[in-house]
């Protein structure tokens, strides 16, 4: 594949990403450009094998991970089973085949956040109050007066502000922006079942979104939109001081927007998911946003969420059982 037709599928890609995050669930495509698209991607199949990855399978087991130091289980012991409610068990599906992951993928960073160091953490006693009061000013907050108008509440963010792990998602939908709190509707059923499957309660790690307001409709329509990159850039100190309080060890940003919302820029969440990145000096692992899962029950996609969450559970030292690296490999 050329690099040129490399950069047209990617920007491609993303503006379907785009589409898609804004509730777009069809495009017209001309008979011819589908028939140019099909003979165009016939080559594909003659692929060098060595730029196939191979496919990881109980037979091939990833490197283990070091044992958790003292301490390390601090808050992630969850009160559930230490043998975790299968997240595969909430769907159907054939195992199948997963397309390779791309080689590693440069982004550009223009987010002048993302290289600030993080300051000294608090001492316990402090963080409590700094939390507490960063709040209040995050749910005042009214720089944006067109959100404010539209909005029923502020979602500053829910779970443990000592979490090593700090989900990110996009922007409250209008479940999360009536009930104040991110990742209630049915995609934050499905994240907190991956959460669970992973050993973890969601009480245990911190969950919150790149806009802290809902981004509004025009005249009031239903559905979602995509947060304007000027929002991002304003609601993005806020999410900044969250994480100078937190300081996880591992980020997750769910989905393309959180990526270009912290970092300031993406290539597709398709040729992001699985490839570390950093924020801040935080290791960053992006992956495709529960809605996106919703849509497309196909179990391959799931496998690939399920890998990138395998990727933080061996990056803090998390126990994995074998049955947990099976995960959608086994009909
Ligand atoms: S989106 Fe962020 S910056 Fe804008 S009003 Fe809401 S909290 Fe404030």
């Amino acid at each position: 594949m050329s690099a040129a037709y490399r950069q047209l599928l990617d920007a491609t890609i993303a503006h379907l990403e785009h589409l898609d995050a804004q509730g777009v669930r069809s495009v017209p495509v001309l008979p011819a450009t589908l028939a140019a698209l099909t003979k165009r991607s016939a080559p594909a199949a003659s692929v060098p094998a060595r730029a196939i990855a191979p496919v990881s399978s109980p037979a091939s087991p990833r490197p283990v991970a070091p044992a958790p130091t003292p301490g390390a289980e601090r808050r992630l012991v969850s009160p559930r089973s230490a043998e975790p409610e299968s997240f595969a068990a909430a769907f159907e599906g054939d195992a199948a085949d997963f397309a390779a992951r791309p080689a590693v993928v440069p982004i550009p960073t223009v987010n002048p956040l993302a290289d600030k160091p993080l300051p000294p953490r608090l001492d316990p006693a402090s963080k409590v109050l700094a939390f507490a009061a960063l709040q209040q000013r995050v749910l005042a907050c009214q720089q944006c007066s067109h959100l404010v108008a539209a909005r029923h509440s502020v979602v500053f963010g829910v779970g443990d502000p000592d979490a090593r792990i700090l989900f990110i998602g996009e922007a409250p939908g209008a479940d999360e922006d009536l009930a104040g709190e991110p990742f209630v509707g049915r995609a934050g059923e499905l994240l907190t079942k991956i959460i669970g499957a992973m050993g973890l309660g969601r009480e245990s790690v911190y969950i919150a979104n790149i806009l802290k307001c809902r981004p509004d409709m025009p005249g009031g329509a239903p559905g979602n939109r995509k947060p304007r990159p000027d929002e991002m850039a304003t609601c993005n100190p806020w999410l900044h001081e969250q994480i100078d309080l937190i300081q996880p060890e591992v980020l997750v940003a769910l989905g393309s927007t959180a990526v270009e919302g912290l970092l300031g820029g993406t290539v597709g969440i398709t040729r992001l998911r699985g490839k570390w990145q950093s924020y801040r000096g935080i290791p960053l692992m992006p992956t495709y946003h529960p809605a996106y899962l919703l849509r497309n029950q196909v179990i391959s996609e799931k496998r690939k969420v399920w890998e990138d969450m395998l990727e933080v559970m061996e990056k803090i030292g998390l126990p994995i059982s074998a049955r947990q690296r099976g995960y959608f490999l086994n009909p």
